[in-house]
């Protein structure tokens, strides 16, 4: 978060709401996937890709804006990726999507949503698509744009509801505009580019950020199908973007798990542990005050709650600010053994055994 005014430093509220919105629309348990059009039911499909907010870095900057102006390409907007340029350097871009939200697009004369470099040697990229360093790998985004449908920022009006951030994984993990981002061009056509997937309709450009389901900009020459703006690389409205392909999934997951491997907890550690990594209890055995530190998360609220080993409640507790560590006086309770179960927002519970002597 590289911001200038306050409005700018979004709270967790937003983080959290845009995480949970990343989490549907991969995983494709989003409620608005109700509007996908029957003759796309049987292409679209759920990825295994999913999201946890790692670490929350605030940066307050003098610069006003991080345009990418015409000339420049994306060059003015990776300032954001630099300290020493008013911006904030890139946390471990090998191993972690590093998402700069600020202000892009205030000035009034840039309409950039956002941003984000393919992976190096991605199918279907020109050689040369991928970030100029791997420090200034990631996504770039406006944080009017950043949120989910329960969670809009101040002033929210472009009806992106958290998409935008979606679309930018999309183009992270590798993916292109279902258009080919051609100029308008179809098969047969000096310049025709597709996005190398051929799940996706054949589209000659991109939807103009509405909804017209009834768009077809390229009329194929056999089982010819309509423009997918319900699909999340087109540049439709969020309002009726729902779905990835199966083969845009596939795509995905194959550059998490050949290209960007070092990125995901590989299949097989879960949330779970991986929440459960971060919150550490001590000391233990303890006889006195229990400290609960919690590693990297910022959250709304967690709550705690601590249970006998006959599985009997005896204490419990929300914390509705990111206080660390967190205290627990044990002064009143027996010596034995008890389980702490905690939550945080609405990540998995997590339960560690103390000893209390
Ligand atoms: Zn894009």
């Amino acid at each position: 978060m590289v911001y200038k005014a306050a409005v700018e430093n979004l709270s967790s509220n937003y983080l959290n709401a845009q995480i949970d919105l990343l989490n549907q629309c991969y995983a494709r348990t989003n409620s608005d996937t109700t509007n996908m059009r029957s003759i796309f039911q049987s292409r679209v499909g759920s990825s295994k890709v999913r999201f946890i907010l790692d670490q929350v870095i605030r940066v307050s900057t003098t610069l006003t804006s991080f345009d990418a102006s015409s000339t420049s390409g994306f060059a003015n907007s990776d300032i954001v990726k630099q300290t020493g340029s008013g911006g904030s350097d890139a946390i471990s871009p090998d191993s972690k999507l590093n998402v700069w939200i600020c202000d892009l697009t205030k000035d009034g004369s840039n309409t950039l949503i956002g941003y984000a470099y393919p992976p190096a040697g991605a199918p279907n990229w020109t050689a040369g698509s991928q970030a100029p360093t791997p420090a200034f790998d990631g996504v770039v985004i406006d944080y009017m744009d950043i949120g989910g449908p329960l969670k809009q920022p101040v002033g929210y009006s472009s009806g992106f509801r958290g998409k935008a951030l979606v679309h930018e994984i999309g183009h992270y993990l590798g993916l292109r505009h279902i258009w080919g981002d051609d100029g308008g061009a179809c098969q047969g056509q000096a310049g025709f580019k597709d996005d190398g997937l051929s799940d996706t309709p054949v589209a000659g450009d991109y939807s103009n950020f509405d909804c017209n389901k009834t768009k077809n900009s390229c009329v194929e020459t056999s089982g010819d199908l309509l423009d997918m703006v319900e699909n999340y690389m087109d540049y439709s409205s969020a309002t009726c973007q729902n779905s990835f392909t199966k083969m845009q999934i596939s795509a995905m997951e194959y550059v998490l798990d050949n290209i960007r491997v070092n990125v995901h907890i590989p299949l097989g550690v879960s949330m779970t542990e991986t929440v459960s990594k971060k919150i550490e209890l001590y000391p233990n055995p303890v006889s006195d005050i229990l400290y609960m530190q919690i590693e990297n998360i910022e959250y709304e609220k967690v709550h705690l709650a601590i249970s006998n080993t006959l599985g009997q409640s005896i204490f419990s507790t929300v914390h509705r600010k990111s206080l660390s560590p967190l205290e627990i006086n044990t002064h009143n309770f027996a010596k034995g053994i008890y389980f702490i179960n905690v939550q945080i927002d609405d990540l998995p519970v997590i339960s560690k055994k103390i000893i209390l002597q």
